[in-house]
């Protein structure tokens, strides 16, 4: 594997299971040293950073509330502490709530906005002030979705915090690039994670998505992640304020009958 991530130093919400594990896995195997944050998995994120030291890299699990902002910018300041400098951000960490609309709660739309949307938008304004601080450019990657783009009946409040993400990635891309900041965007389909344990029990539920993914598969965490180190690294200099679909051809599929 390449070591296009040699000398730099990650940052990753969510990194104690599913995609941002993977990520964080991949970044220290290019050659990164990784801070992540989880909200409860202690157990994981211990299992991650030792993983990643057997790696010959270093990485620390932080716990904090990607919600809260207080916590977001303390997990920032405290990545930066430790490492001296964070290069490449990953905002991966993200929940969702099923509801018919008329049943869903202001709190759940909360949960989900608080961490989908307004916990990565004070990440990153904590992690571009650092960059602003360090006189560098730096790389912004967020973990999106297919609904960003595509509905998703019952998920409103989901659909909301990724179609966010989405232009918040947009306008950020013209602001930022005078830091030298690019920021994109990647957009998992239905991926291999305990986010979708449901779904993955459930075989009529999970045979009809099968039959709308063009490549008849689910995708897995590390397809996510190679998507992610190549956004991290330097070649992908030219790419800004855009989205990545890694969704097995799902978002375009269309079949006559
Ligand atoms: P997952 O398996 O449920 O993992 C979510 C991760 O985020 C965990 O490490 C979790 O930590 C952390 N997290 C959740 N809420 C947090 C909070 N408030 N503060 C800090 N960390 C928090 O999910 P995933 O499938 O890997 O999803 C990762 C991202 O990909 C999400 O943004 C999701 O929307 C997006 N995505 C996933 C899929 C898919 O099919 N899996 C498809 C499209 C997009 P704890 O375990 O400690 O709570």
């Amino acid at each position: 594997m390449a070591n296009r991530l040699e000398g730099r130093v990650a940052a990753i919400t969510g990194g104690s299971q599913g995609i941002g594990l993977a990520i964080a896995q991949r970044f220290a195997q290019e050659g990164a040293d990784v801070a992540f944050c989880y909200r409860s998995n202690q157990a994981g994120a211990k299992e991650v950073a030792t993983e990643i030291h057997t790696l010959g890299r270093k990485a620390v699990g932080f716990q904090c509330d990607v919600g809260r902002v207080a916590d977001g910018q303390k997990f920032i300041a405290d990545s930066v502490a430790q490492f001296g400098k964070i290069d490449i951000l990953v905002n991966n960490a993200g929940l969702e709530r099923h509801a018919d609309f008329w049943d869903a709660t202001e709190e759940d739309y909360d949960a989900v906005l608080n961490v989908n949307l307004k916990g990565l938008f004070f990440i990153t304004q904590a992690f571009v002030k650092h960059r602003m601080q360090a006189k560098a450019g730096g790389k912004v990657i967020n973990i999106s979705s297919v609904h960003e783009e595509l509905p998703f009946p019952h998920f409103t409040s989901y659909c909301a915090s990724k179609g966010g993400v989405k232009m918040l990635t947009r306008n950020l891309s013209i602001e930022l690039a005078p830091l030298g900041i690019t920021i994109n965007n990647i957009a998992p389909g239905a991926i291999e994670t305990p986010i979708n344990s449901k779904l993955l029990n459930d075989p009529v539920k999970l045979n009809a998505l099968l039959g709308n993914i063009p490549l008849k598969r689910l995708g897995k965490p590390e397809d996510v992640a190679s998507m992610a180190a190549f956004l991290a690294s330097s070649e992908s200099d030219y790419a800004t304020g855009t989205t990545f679909f890694v969704d097995g051809g799902l978002t375009w599929n269309y079949q006559e009958q």
